[in-house]
């Protein structure tokens, strides 16, 4: 199934910057993760994946198609 959102729990987020190290084409860490804005999730969606799970404070959510 395709990704076809991704997003941050702002709130959950600590910056840990874990997610960037992951997937640096999809997340962006400053004080808190962001999604780029121009981000390809079908061409990264094994490592969009593996940041969710990784990611500590499970800050980062996304939506498949059904
Ligand atoms: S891995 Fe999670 S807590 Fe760490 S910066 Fe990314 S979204 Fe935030």
């Amino acid at each position: 199934m395709a990704i076809v959102e991704v997003w941050i729990d702002e709130d959950a987020c600590t910056g840990c910057g874990l997610c960037e190290e992951t997937c640096p084409d999809v997340f962006e860490v400053d004080d808190v993760a962001t999604v780029k804005e121009d981000a390809d999730f079908n061409e990264f969606e094994e490592e969009i994946k593996e940041a969710a799970e990784e990611c500590p404070t499970e800050a980062i959510q996304y939506e498949e198609e059904e």
